[in-house]
């Protein structure tokens, strides 16, 4: 990394705002493009951009993303937009000659059915969610493009798959957004008006794994540096806790005691959503904040942004 360009696609997201954070520690020189200087889908825009910049690294954080109403109402724009984008910047890349590429998925590449936790054998062993199937695609396809550069042309480019993520930069939209943000907003409302209930979807049981993305950026430095290999890497946390659990651990952060109500009538979803992330904690990476510290942080964060 010592006095490397490292382009972070996709800067403005959570995931490429958290790279940009962490390698501010290292002794590398990051670039970046907002959306008014280079389109990712316009591969002219790409190949020209990446001609003038000439990173030597490339961290993947740009995609189009969005929760399972987008993705099953809009369907060509998820597998459309982000083959372009893949495409577009690994041609550029090969064009280029960058030495490092870091392609980034998640955790819905692998089959619906899945054992748990999910291990990176299990891509492409079975039928995907239904729902997210067009981003999941692209997201494979992704992987596949690291590999086969890595066979024809010797590249030494990799891949890895974070887990459910949160932190500054989250997406707080109640209609849109992922359960932790969902229910730090509202647990901070409910706190404002004195209200005696929070709300909470489904019944609570299910269970999920949540990584701080700036945890994520620190492993992906870290696969960055340490890792060369032909399989992509699982980046969790390795810590499960169920729905109600979090919503208690939110309470906490937030400082408000209120009685959970849980909506029957809204869905559970899959009961147990966990990667298994032992290739990563093999390599030599676990470094992973308690679930309280990273919702005390991004609640910290989400005070900053409601008082701009
Ligand atoms: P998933 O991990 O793909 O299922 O996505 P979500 O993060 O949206 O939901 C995870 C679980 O949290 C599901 O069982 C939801 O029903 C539950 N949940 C509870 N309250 C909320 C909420 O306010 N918003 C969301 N999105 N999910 C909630």
């Amino acid at each position: 990394m010592s006095g490397k360009r490292v382009w972070v696609a996709g800067h403005r997201g959570m995931v490429g705002g958290a790279v940009v954070r962490r390698l501010e520690a290292e002794d590398c020189e990051v670039v970046t493009a907002g959306r008014d200087v280079v389109d990712l889908t316009s591969q002219a825009d790409v190949r020209d951009w990446m001609a003038e910049a000439r990173p030597d690294a490339v961290v993947m954080a740009a995609a189009k993303v969005g929760g399972i109403l987008a993705n099953d109402t809009h369907p060509v724009d998820f597998l459309l937009q982000n083959l372009q984008i893949e495409t577009n910047i690994v041609e550029a890349a090969h064009a280029n000659d960058v030495e490092r590429f870091l392609f980034l998925g998640s955790s819905c590449i692998y089959p619906k059915m899945a054992p748990q936790p999910m291990a990176e054998e299990s891509l492409l062993t079975g039928p995907l969610e239904p729902t997210n199937e067009w981003y999941a695609i692209a997201k494979i396809a992704g992987i596949k493009l690291m590999q086969a550069y890595r066979k024809q042309h010797g590249r030494d480019w990799i891949s890895a798959m974070p887990t459910n993520l949160y932190g500054p930069g989250d997406n707080y939209d109640l209609e849109s957004s992922h359960v932790l943000p969902a229910l730090l907003r509202k647990f901070h409302e409910a706190k404002q008006s004195g209200a005696e209930t929070v709300e909470v979807w489904g019944s609570g049981e299910p269970l999920r794994e949540f990584l701080h993305c700036d945890d994520l950026a620190d492993a992906l430095v870290f696969l960055l540096k340490e890792y060369s290999g032909y399989d992509h890497v699982n980046v969790g946390s390795g810590v499960e806790v169920s729905i109600r659990d979090l919503a208690e651990t939110i309470a906490r952060v937030v400082g408000y005691e209120a009685e959970l109500v849980f909506d029957a009538t809204k869905p559970d979803g899959t009961p147990r959503k966990l990667m298994d992330s032992t290739r990563l904690h093999e390599l030599g990476w676990n470094n992973v904040r308690s679930l309280e510290e990273g919702v005390k942080d991004a609640y910290q964060h989400f005070l900053a942004a409601e008082a701009r």
